[in-house]
This record gives C-alpha cells, structure tokens and sequence, in this order.
C-alpha cells in the first residue's frame, strides 16, 4: 500500500496518542518538490510520531532510490541512500509536514556530482566514447608525457 498523502494533521495524532507508518510513498509526491534534474524511483519511510508534553516528536528513517545522471559519463543510473531524521513539532503547530522533509533530506543525500561508480572512467574527451563500455584509440595520455619528455630534453 502506497502512502498517498505526507502532510499529517497533528491534532488528530495528538487525539490517537501518537502514530507509527511505515510504508513506500508515491514517488510522484516529490516531483514538485525536487531538482528536476532527479527523478524518485521510491522512497521508503519508517516513521513514528510520539507525544512530548507541550511538543510532538517525528523521528524514523527513509530509504530511497533516485534515478541520477553521472557527472562523469552521463549516463543513467540508480542512486540508493538511507537516512535518518528526527523532527520536533511544537504543540501550536497544525501539519507535520513530511514531504517537505523527505524532500531536503534526498537533496541532502544526493551528491553534487554524482557518480555512477566510484571508478567510472568517464567519457573521451576527443572522441566521446564512453570508457566504461570500450576504448577508444585517442592516444592522449601518452601524448602528454611525450610532450613533458621533449620539454625535459630541451
Ligand atoms: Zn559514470
Ligand atoms: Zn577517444
């Protein structure tokens, strides 16, 4: 069962005593609320409202999937991260609201430049062959120590 709706009525928490969801949220919740540059596959949200005396405590744990483009070879890939929050609400307050705080917590997770692994080797700078997949026949490294050889002989 999908959770359909992550803004939570504190009042009605407060009646229940508390209240404990676990569950996959609808990915399409964070769409407007994210980099449009990712693209949620699923996040998974563990959380647990308990009652303080003049405040409410939201604690848990999300674990996500977002679909990413790597910064180096520019291709697709699956980007998993698990996090753990803990949110206090003051008693005034109406909406506990969870979407806004899945949300920061993904940006927070997700890398400035992400990676599709930690040793993607990266596109051809000359060529534009992706070096994960196959070599191409630029030469370039060598060129370069050749060039810092014939400056040394100079
Ligand atoms: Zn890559
Ligand atoms: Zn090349």
């Amino acid at each position: 069962m999908d959770i359909e709706n992550l803004l939570f009525d504190l009042n009605s928490i407060k009646n229940s005593k508390g209240l404990k969801i676990e569950g996959a949220c609808r990915a399409s919740l964070f769409d407007s609320v994210l980099h449009k540059s990712y693209k949620v596959a699923e996040v998974f949200l563990n959380l647990n409202f308990s009652l303080g005396s003049d405040s409410i405590l939201a604690q848990g744990f999300i674990k996500g999937k977002v679909n990413l483009l790597c910064a180096r070879c520019n291709e697709a890939f699956e980007y998993k991260c698990k996090e753990n929050f803990i949110e206090l609400y003051n008693c005034s307050e109406k909406t506990a609201d969870i979407e806004s705080l899945i949300a920061s917590l993904l940006s927070i997770s997700i890398p400035m430049k992400p990676l599709c692994s930690d040793d993607c080797k990266g596109i051809c700078s000359k060529c534009g062959t992706n070096l994960n997949i196959e070599n191409c026949q630029c030469d370039y490294q060598n060129e370069n120590a050749f060039a810092v050889l014939k400056n040394l002989a100079i």
